[in-house]
């Protein structure tokens, strides 16, 4: 048992890190209550300690229906458990978890972010960017290392892990160095397309290009034909230019300047059928004032359609400029039912 004068201390601090190590009995109301009970404090004089809520009952108290000071070990029964859910592959919502360790979803979601400092949801999320590190070194194939990994589709993880498992900027920076890119030119309703992929995902998706195009951009990777491997991202990149409702996720590899990279995300939270002018993309990244650089952001995008730089028109609703061609972006529009 907890000296006294440590016991009294928590109290006074409603410390709940001492909840489940003792209970305070108030002699003057009868009841006993958790250290951390958010309850008037009593006056030292007509406080007793006990060592759990059977101690304290034993002598006549009765539980506070406040705090609820014999749930305490129910409580952190259940965030245990829950803490070992999220530790498995299978993403659980809220109200799975909730259910699963048998409390109310809004009232778990507060218990567990007492208990734990964060939110079931970014505990899920740390734990699942850990798996997939893990999976990357032991896998070259990024899409079956997301799926071991427990995410829902590459585009979730790529959301999550914010593109840093990509190619890293200095890497970028330095001619692709150190970086295997392969390539493939297949045949669209636009067009021919390049499609160029390192084994992380897709950095380049482009329209009347070959494979010098990226000697150009990545003068110091090695730069070669696609291999069987990369057969599934030129046919998703081939369904994303055709059906763009039915638009499939694809893991993208790609790094810039923050600035950069924020409005690529952005241009990504464009729905297929709508468009944004560069003044909507910079103040959504925060930076209102940016809307050149929110352009130049736009026109330094490697993979055109997975990240549809198309969808941005000018604020007067004309279609403005598009790297490939006026025709294709107004098709691509059309075909995502965007009014011409
Ligand atoms: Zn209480």
């Amino acid at each position: 048992m907890i000296d006294p004068e440590t016991a009294w201390a928590a109290v006074l601090r409603r410390d709940r890190s001492f909840d489940g190590r003792f209970v305070t009995g108030v002699l003057t109301t009868g009841i006993y209550c958790r250290p951390s009970c958010a309850a008037r404090h009593p006056s030292r004089a007509n406080v007793r300690f006990f060592a759990g809520g059977p101690a304290a009952a034993a002598t006549g108290l009765r539980a506070c229906k406040r705090c609820l000071p014999d749930d305490v070990a129910r409580d952190q029964v259940a965030v245990t458990k829950a803490l070992e859910l999220l530790g498995n592959e299978e993403p659980l919502s809220l109200e799975q978890l909730a259910g699963a360790v048998g409390y109310a979803p809004h009232h778990f979601h507060r218990l567990f972010k007492r208990a734990t400092g964060v939110t079931p949801a970014a505990y899920a999320r740390a734990q699942r960017t850990k798996r997939a590190e893990v999976a990357l070194d032991e896998n070259d194939r990024v899409t079956d290392a997301i799926y071991d990994a427990g995410y829902s589709g590459p585009s979730r993880f790529y959301a999550e892990t914010k593109g840093r498992l990509g190619m890293t900027p200095s890497a970028w920076k330095n001619g692709g160095a150190g970086a295997v890119i392969r390539w493939a030119l297949v045949p669209t309703s636009l067009g021919e397309m390049l499609v160029a992929a390192t084994e992380k995902g897709i950095c380049r998706l482009s329209f009347d290009e070959d494979s010098s195009a990226l000697a150009d951009r990545f003068p110091k990777a090695e730069i070669l034909p696609a291999d069987a491997a990369m057969e599934a991202l030129a046919k998703g990149a081939v369904a994303a230019v055709e059906y763009p409702d039915r638009m499939p996720d694809l893991p993208l590899d790609v790094a810039g300047t923050a600035f950069q990279e924020a409005v690529w995300q952005e241009l990504r939270r464009i729905p297929a059928g709508e468009t944004r002018s560069y003044a909507d993309i910079a103040a959504a990244v925060g930076k209102p004032k940016a809307v050149r650089a929110a352009g130049s952001a736009n026109g330094a995008n490697n993979v055109a359609v997975l990240i549809p730089c198309h969808r941005v028109v000018r604020t007067d609703g004309t279609l403005g400029g598009y790297a490939y061609g006026l025709e294709r972006k107004a098709k691509l529009l059309e075909r995502e039912g965007v009014e011409g």
